[in-house]
């Protein structure tokens, strides 16, 4: 089979051949049909240092990429679903099953979790290993091309409505900081779920039109205006009663503080490189403010969410979804994925 393979510590990928793996007990066989590129893939094609420390030079050669959909074609011992046939997307945090958080319902925090396309290979593939109890089986009104993108808007519902979360989204005005694809599914998840009002900040422009079309109600750019006297200005000085912050920029998370209502809730999904200075005492202590760390997708609440989302036509994620290659061409895709001029781009592989 085809599979895009990092072969050297260094920037790039090769598209190699290699043996189709066999389904162990507990796994399925997937033949990928769609693969999107996440952040994480721009990260370990360009091999940054987050790649170098994270991956490191002894695991290579080996095939990235996570974000799939596609067919199961074969099961291993033990497995009675999903059945082979069965169109499926990938939750690719891989959790142990064994440990205290996978056994109290929480394996979206797994002490021993492993990613696929990080840890193990990965979905840049014809075919691609998963274990079976990590395969979603995809609503049929779900376009099978739109599918691949299920996993990374699970994080954008994840950070929408994590468990306990106070204020929600209905009735709030609700501030995006960040409108990468996540932040992007995010403005129409906060739109869907009947937000007062949604402002979107992001700086570049291309992605500020994207979050427009997913239905932004304000658009903010951070080089022409100060976000936090944008977002007091449309609440009446009031400030946001949830703040998204999908950027990871310590400046702008330290916005999102200031940017909050007295006991509203800022959800962080972006990750800075470093340790980030707030000012607990008057924008956290003294709001009451309610900080959620949020990682991955909790299994399987966000993929019902995501599911019911997309199948009914309450989100619509196509604008998002800017730019479609065969897998052959993936130098031409990771280029447009890194041109800032990109929502989601998605590799066709299979039958996708
Ligand atoms: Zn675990």
């Amino acid at each position: 089979m085809r599979a895009l393979r990092k072969t050297r510590p260094a920037a790039g990928a090769e598209l190699a051949e290699v043996p189709v793996p066999t389904p162990g007990p507990g796994e399925v066989l997937i033949g990928v049909e769609a693969a999107s590129i996440c952040g994480t893939d721009l990260h370990i094609y360009g091999w940054n240092d987050w790649a170098a420390k994270r991956i490191g030079p002894a695991r290579l050669p080996y095939t990235f990429g996570h974000e799939l959909a596609g067919r199961v074609v074969a099961a291993g011992p033990g497995v009675r679903h999903p059945e082979p046939g069965e169109f499926v997307a990938a939750e690719t945090h891989l959790f142990c099953g064994h440990c205290g958080l996978c056994r109290t319902g929480k394996p979206h925090i797994c002490q021993n979790m492993k990613i696929l396309g990080v840890d193990v290979d990965g979905a840049f593939a014809d075919f691609v290993l998963l274990p079976a109890h990590n395969a979603w089986v995809v609503d049929p009104r779900i376009p099978p091309a739109e599918a691949s993108i299920m996993e990374p808007f699970g994080n954008a519902v994840h950070t929408a409505f994590p468990s306990g979360a106070d204020p929600e989204l209905t009735t709030s005005t609700v501030a995006i900081l960040g409108c990468g694809p996540i932040g992007l599914f995010a403005v129409g998840v906060a739109r869907a779920a009947g937000a007062r009002t949604v402002i979107a900040v992001e700086p570049n422009e291309f992605r500020r039109g994207l979050a427009k079309e997913m239905g932004a109600d304000r658009l903010v750019d951070p080089a022409q205006e100060d976000p936090v006297a944008a977002v007091l200005e449309a609440t009446e000085g009031l400030g946001a009663e949830v703040v998204m912050e999908m950027s990871g920029v310590p400046t702008v998370i330290d916005q999102g503080t200031r940017m909050l209502q007295h006991g509203g809730r800022l959800s962080l999904l972006g990750l800075p490189d470093g340790p980030v200075s707030l000012d607990l005492t008057d924008q956290v202590i003294f709001k009451e403010a309610r900080v959620f760390g949020v990682t991955g997708r909790e299994l399987f609440r966000s993929w019902q969410q995501t599911t019911t989302l997309l199948a009914t036509g309450m989100v619509d994620v196509r604008p998002v979804i800017t730019g479609r290659f065969p897998l052959e061409r993936f130098e031409e895709a990771f280029d447009a994925a890194g041109s800032g001029r990109s929502g989601k781009i998605v590799l066709s592989i299979g039958a996708g």
